[in-house]
Order: C-alpha cells, then structure tokens, then sequence
C-alpha cells in the first residue's frame, strides 16, 4: 500500500525507532506512547486487521509480544505487560504492547507525544534487555 505509513517503515523507507525486526515483523517505539516502553508490533506485507492476518502470522505476533515482554519489563520496571488491539488509528494491522504500573492504565487517552531523544534512548534500552544486557 504506497501511502500506508507502517507499510513505508516496514520498508525503511520512513525511519522510526526501531526495536526489533525479522523477515515478516517489525516492532517500533510508539511516538505517542500510554506508558514509556510502548511498542508496536507490526506485519511487514499490509493487512489491514490484525484479525485478517492467515493463522501462522497472527500466531507469529503474539509470539513477538511474547519474546519481547521480558526484556520491555526489564528496560521500564513495570509490574505487567498489556497488550491491545484496537485498529482506528493506522489502517494496517498492529498489536501493543504496553508496559504497565498499575491498572487502568491501558487507555489510549493516556497516549502523549513522547520527546525523540526519550523514543530513541527507551528504544536503546530495549534492544540491550533483548540482546540480553551486552
Ligand atoms: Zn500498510
């Protein structure tokens, strides 16, 4: 989809904090986070929803939300990981996951625009909990 925003991250062509990728998934910093550490776990082929994604890529994404709780835990302190899908706001498909310090914090009106330098340095954070601290 030419004018899909994830579509154009997904190919690298619109930079983004960049967290984690393979060949079918992209995982990013949200730039209007609910909680610091909130990332999005993206299809790389456009689908709209996550529902409309075949049986294996949907697994796959939650596999992703899976791998990357621990290490989004270690980088924010939070007590639990939340994960929502909603849809309304980029027509192509993505799960959140969203470290979390209490309940009820896993609202999108909490959602503020974050500073570049606090995306690019939680992004930093979580890349070395994934690579296992190095
Ligand atoms: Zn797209």
């Amino acid at each position: 989809m030419p004018d899909c925003i994830f579509c154009k991250i997904a190919a690298h062509e619109v930079p983004s904090y960049t967290v984690w990728e393979n060949e079918r998934f992209i995982v990013i910093a949200d730039i209007k986070p609910v909680n610091p550490g909130h990332l999005l776990i993206i299809p790389k082929d456009h689908v709209e929803v996550v529902f409309a994604m075949d049986d294996a890529r949907y697994a796959e994404a939650f596999a992703v939300a899976k791998r990357l709780s621990d290490p989004v835990r270690r980088a924010t302190d939070a007590a639990k990981i939340g994960i929502a899908v909603e849809g309304f706001g980029v027509d192509h498909a993505h799960v959140h996951l969203i470290p979390l310090h209490g309940p009820h914090e896993l609202n999108p009106d909490r959602a503020q625009p974050a500073d570049p330098s606090d995306l690019a340095a939680m992004a930093e954070k979580i890349q070395r909990e994934i690579r296992g601290n190095k």
